[in-house]
């Protein structure tokens, strides 16, 4: 379990299997309670066109506070919440809660921006998905081209002719697909030819250390170029300095989200932030 796990986030299962195990139990028990103690919440992160110097969109990150664990990283649970099957309630709360978020701002601050919200694998191969998807957006009223559903390139690739189906079926009804953690997965490439799909996200592993790493360099220039003749949108992830945006502008990437604009922020943060903006200049001074 733990090897699976990205580096830096931090870890509830301890070295010893035995507190590991006795740990896993406790999470999964308070994970079935969350939704109902309504102990879930979700951060909104600005993705910023590079051009326009604008944010065109959110990242919609869930948060878990349990008073018992604390603050326990989705990293962490959301694994156990696809284990015990919790992730069809969980997801579908992220995307009826994103979606009435993301409208609310549009009735009430004339505020049109896309949000991301991330799919697992799991909740993404149910049958009923895309019903699932089309009930939220007429329940909350909100038009399908402001959502951008986030899947990573391990989820397109378990069961490839129904993702095809279920691809088409969204881009119907007018969502946007991304393809999350680009670059990570076990996949072919073949599938970016043959899966309707929107835009790529850069992983930040190749991000993080963009100045410092050629390599890390030839992964960035040549996945915003593949994106680019295949007339996809990419966006880098984890942008932390102003050397990374400068390096991000000259390779002509569309959009960038990262911590050098902002954390992810809780809704009504969210809109501070975006006040204090507004105060000095309706776009982002970059540096
Ligand atoms: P992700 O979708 O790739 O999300 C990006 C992660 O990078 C987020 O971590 C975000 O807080 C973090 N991040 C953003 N900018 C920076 C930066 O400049 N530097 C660094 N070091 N990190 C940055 P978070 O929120 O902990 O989420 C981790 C992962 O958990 C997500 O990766 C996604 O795979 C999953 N996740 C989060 N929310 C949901 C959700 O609602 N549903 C599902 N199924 N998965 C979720
Ligand atoms: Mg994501
Ligand atoms: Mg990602
Ligand atoms: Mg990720």
């Amino acid at each position: 379990y733990a090897k699976e796990r990205g580096k830096g986030t931090y870890q509830i299962f301890s070295e010893n299997m035995n507190t590991s195990y006795s740990e896993k139990l406790k999470v999964e028990a308070q994970l079935r309670i969350a939704l109902e103690k309504r102990e879930f919440f979700l951060n909104y992160q600005p993705q910023i066109d590079l051009k326009s110097k604008t944010i065109i969109g959110v990242e919609a990150l869930i948060r878990w506070i349990n008073p018992e664990l604390g603050f326990v990283p989705p990293n962490e649970f959301i694994p156990l919440a696809e284990d015990t099957g919790l992730i069809d309630q969980i997801g579908e709360w992220v995307l009826f809660t994103a979606c009435q978020q993301i409208k609310k701002w549009q009735d009430e601050k004339g505020l049109f921006i896309r949000v991301g919200i991330n799919i697992s694998p799991k909740q993404f191969q149910r049958p009923d998905f895309v019903s699932k998807v089309e009930r939220v957006l007429a329940e909350t009223g909100l038009e399908a081209k402001y959502v951008d559903l986030e899947i990573t390139e391990n989820g397109l690739m378990q069961n490839r002719y129904d993702c095809l189906n279920t691809l088409e079926r969204l881009k119907e009804l007018g969502l946007k697909i991304s393809i999350d953690d680009f670059g990570t997965g076990y996949s072919s490439l073949s599938y970016l030819k043959r899966f309707p799909i929107d835009t790529l996200k850069i992983d930040q592993s190749f991000v993080r250390d963009l100045m410092n790493d050629h390599n890390d360099q030839a992964i960035v220039t040549s996945i915003i170029n593949l994106a680019h003749n295949m007339k996809l949108n990419v966006i880098a992830e984890g942008v932390e300095t102003v050397e990374i945006v400068n390096f991000l502008n000259e390779h002509h990437c569309d959009e960038m989200q990262g911590f050098l604009y902002s954390k992810p922020l809780p809704s009504s943060e969210f809109e501070v932030f975006l006040t204090k903006l507004k105060q000095h200049e309706t776009k982002l001074i970059l540096k």
